[in-house]
């Protein structure tokens, strides 16, 4: 007999993990959640530099490429997303960052009411607990732990600020308080030495209630109507398909990949894109797929003067050390994240508000494909890398179904570079990054630059080398746009699709534009304010 239950969410990511907590919470909904992926119980995934571990690990992740693109000299770009509890937070870089308020009052001033930054702090306040303390703009009582780690980064971290601070750019002590703007060191999602996934904060403890109930390793194919009703979900699991009924409502958060995939296959979308492949439209949404936005980002290498991270995670008995202060006390470099230190500066002093986010890592490392050399296996020198990207770029990308089999990946077009501002951002933030390396206290350290090296120095020569090695930084968003026309968004303020009744999306597709920064944090204040929505 099917199954029943109140809410079925659709992926345990970020934002599932969140529903599924905050829809269970007061013992009276029956919740189910859907995942794909297995269990997060993996040593590689509490471990934070097991990173580098799952970044192309099939068991934990869905190993996805983009078509090949056109600005960046027809290179395809490896897209790593989590297959696994928890999403693609347990397996990212960590690194905990809001994004801009301004971010917010956009999304508001797009026709999104309920959404500015106002509307939103209460919900970045309530999901956290700061390792720096409560206040006006930090939250003491969340599920998830922001920690603080800036005493443990590498001492080249504070010469990166030295040599910001040379070039007029202010120390900022935390990125997620009253200002996003200058350079300083990242918070990170970790606790005891632990990955802080949203699985850890919010899934985990959920799984203790008896309304709530995970089933892993279970893929859903389908959305199912009763005409424009969500009814329930088709899945696979075992190799045998199965289906649950859904009495309240369906809500998929299977990011910004696989949502607008599962939308498709269940007839939502673009009707003549859906009839190409068989698939009966259901309803007329061609925003489903579209919208595609991403952060590019382009490092800088130098060979160093003295130590870096190299010195200690390249040789075999600095691994050794690690890996035993990691054991005995959860502590030392396998607890950290390698992006330490970076900022959010104006790649041009004209520029209204900081429109590049850079990262600095006292490491040099590849992300070679397997088989070539292990991610972080560092160079056999002393190294560290400087990298920039425009934090809100304006080239649009789209994705979309390639055949009507539910397993089968979609076809990713991101259309990085397809403006000429966005190449500028790029030009401006590597020509920053050059003169940073110029200052007293980053020129004194550097030996050279390795990458790109001497020999690129014009700004054509620096752009051809930008669409070479340029890359994503993994952060893919906006598919399922929230906005109030049909024309071209998917979802309304209360993240309701359009068209039908009982389904939701929540989860990074539905940002109506990309966040300046890391977009774990908002997908998950995203779902703490959907999760309230429907309770409502
Ligand atoms: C390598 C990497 C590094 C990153 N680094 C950072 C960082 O340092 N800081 C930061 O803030 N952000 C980072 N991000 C981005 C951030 O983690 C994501 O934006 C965020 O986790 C997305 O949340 P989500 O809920 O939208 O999707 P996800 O967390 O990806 O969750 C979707 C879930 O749905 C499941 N699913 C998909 N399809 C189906 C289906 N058909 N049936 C059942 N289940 C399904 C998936 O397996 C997955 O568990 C990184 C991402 C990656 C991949």
């Amino acid at each position: 007999m099917e199954r029943e239950f109140d809410y079925v969410i659709i992926g345990a990511g970020s934002a599932g993990c969140v529903l599924a907590n905050r829809l269970s919470a007061n013992g009276r909904h029956r919740v189910l959640v859907l995942e794909a992926g297995g269990s997060d119980q993996r040593f590689w995934i509490q471990t934070p530099i097991g990173y580098g571990k799952a970044f192309y690990d099939e068991a934990v992740n869905w190993k996805y490429s983009t078509e090949s693109e056109p600005n960046l000299n027809n290179r395809s770009s490896y897209w790593p997303r989590g297959k696994v509890v928890g999403g693609s937070s347990s397996i990212n870089a960590m690194v905990y960052i809001r994004g801009n308020h301004q971010d917010y009052d956009e999304w508001r001033d797009m026709g999104n009411p309920g959404w500015g930054w106002q509307d939103v702090l209460p919900y970045f306040k309530k999901l956290e607990t700061y390792a720096g303390g409560g206040n006006d703009y930090r939250g003491d009582g969340g599920p998830l732990y922001v920690n603080n780690v800036s005493s443990e980064y590498h001492p080249l971290c504070h010469r990166f600020v030295e040599a910001a601070g040379q070039l007029g750019f202010a120390f900022n002590p935390d990125f997620n308080g009253e200002s996003q703007e200058g350079v300083g060191f990242y918070q990170i999602t970790t606790k005891n030495g632990r990955r802080m996934s949203a699985a850890r904060a919010y899934l985990h403890p959920a799984l203790k209630r008896s309304n709530c109930e995970l089933i892993k390793h279970a893929q859903v194919t389908r959305i199912l109507f009763n005409d424009n009703t969500a009814s329930g979900v088709e899945y696979v699991a075992k190799g045998q398909t199965c289906s649950v009924k859904a009495n309240r409502e369906v809500i998929l958060s299977a990011g910004a990949i696989n949502s607008p995939q599962l939308l498709q296959l269940s007839g939502v979308g673009d009707p003549n894109l859906l009839r190409s492949f068989g698939i009966e439209p259901l309803v007329d949404l061609p925003g489903v797929g579209r919208n595609l936005q991403d952060h590019l980002d382009y490092s800088l290498y130098y060979r160093s003067r003295v130590p870096t991270l190299n010195n200690r995670l390249r040789p075999w008995w600095g691994k050794m050390l690690c890996g035993m202060q990691y054991l005995l006390f959860h502590k030392g470099l396998l607890s950290l994240s390698v992006n330490q230190a970076g900022g959010f500066l104006r790649s041009h002093p004209a520029r209204p508000r900081p429109n590049i986010q850079m990262y600095f890592a006292a490491i040099t490392y590849t992300k070679a494909p397997p088989g070539e050399r292990p991610l972080l296996q560092p160079d056999p020198y002393p190294g560290f890398l400087n990298s920039i990207g425009p934090t809100r770029p304006s080239s649009r990308g789209h994705l979309q179904i390639a055949c009507a089999n539910p397993l089968a990946p979609v076809t990713i077009n991101p259309n990085y570079l397809s403006t000429e501002d966005d190449v500028t951002q790029m030009l401006e933030g590597a020509r920053l990054l050059r003169q940073l390396a110029q200052t007293p206290a980053l020129s004194a350290i550097i030996e050279r630059e390795t990458r790109p090296g001497p020999t690129i120095r014009t700004d054509a020569e620096l752009i051809e080398d930008i669409r070479n090695r340029a890359d994503t930084v993994f952060h893919p968003s906006c598919t399922c746009m929230m906005g109030p026309d049909a024309k071209t968004a998917v979802v309304d303020t209360n993240c309701r699709v359009y068209g039908v009744d009982r389904l939701r999306v929540v989860d990074t597709s539905i940002f109506p534009t990309i966040t300046s920064g890391n977009t774990n944090g908002p997908t998950i204040m995203v779902a703490e304010k959907a999760a309230d929505m429907i309770l409502a």
